[in-house]
């Protein structure tokens, strides 16, 4: 028998006064795998994984966690218990914490009673040295492994990650998007990346999930999409890319 998915999306829809901002997206993502979901500003990719995430509620649709029913219209596990964690653009490290009680954060106990998993963590992002720093004493790139590390550090099954490198410096991105993939892969998490630009999701994805106005235009391997696009505006989006 085959396991299921790790993250399993089903027919999700969202609207605010009336206006729909997410319509009937569904799709899955394995153990191990980046999906990146792709599209412009305001087509509802935040809208999704804050859904996901359990910080916000559907109006219809289901979520699974390895089969597990999460949440659909009925039935809602609360965040802090669904195994997913969170890497958001403004979900910032705590600046009155030094990074190892940051990085411990979301594990029981403190940074003594989780010192061999915080300073793995630590080493894996090039961080140990910065141990007893604070956030403000940290570059942007820096305070963005340590939240890496912070959002790994209880093995959730699923990472949620919104825009995560949007904030940093272009010279720096590449180095960190690599670095980042490569202990992704690593600790085998399923992977919902949002992103705009359509270079990250080339360079990162395993299965990209191409969005519009609220619905998955497409779905399918970055070659697929950049090969054979569904439509003349899903051409024009892939075209920028060298
Ligand atoms: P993206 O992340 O793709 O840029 P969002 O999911 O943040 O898009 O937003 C999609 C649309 O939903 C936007 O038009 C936004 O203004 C609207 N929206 C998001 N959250 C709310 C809210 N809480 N109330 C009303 N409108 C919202
Ligand atoms: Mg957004």
């Amino acid at each position: 028998m085959t396991s299921p998915p790790r993250l399993e999306v089903q027919n999700l829809t969202r609207s605010f006064d009336g206006r729909s901002v997410v319509e009937d997206v569904s799709f899955s993502v394995s153990a191990g795998q980046v999906a990146c979901l792709l599209g412009p500003s305001g087509c509802g990719k935040s809208t999704t994984l804050r859904i996901i995430a359990g910080v916000d509620i559907q109006d219809s649709g289901s979520i699974f966690v390895d089969g597990r029913l999460v949440c659909d219209t009925v039935f809602r596990v609360p965040p802090e218990r669904r195994a997913i964690g969170l890497m958001f653009q403004d979900f910032a490290l705590f600046p009155h914490l030094p990074v190892s009680e940051n990085v411990a954060f979301g594990l029981k106990g403190n940074f003594q009673s989780n010192r061999g998993r915080v300073c793995e963590l630590l080493e894996r992002v090039h961080m140990t040295e910065h141990l007893d720093s604070y956030p403000h004493e940290l570059s942007g790139g820096e305070q963005q492994r340590v939240a890496l590390a912070r959002a790994l550090a209880p093995q959730p099954r699923v990472l949620l990650m919104d825009e995560p490198f949007s904030g940093l410096d272009e010279r720096l991105r590449d180095g960190i998007r690599d670095e980042t993939l490569s202990l992704l892969k690593e600790e085998g998490t399923a992977v919902l990346l949002v992103t705009h630009e359509p270079d990250e999701a080339m360079r990162m994805a395993d299965q990209i999930l191409l969005m519009r106005e609220g619905r998955i235009m497409q779905q399918g391997a970055p070659y697929n999409l950049y090969n054979a696009p569904v439509d003349r505006q899903a051409a024009a989006f892939f075209s920028d890319i060298n």
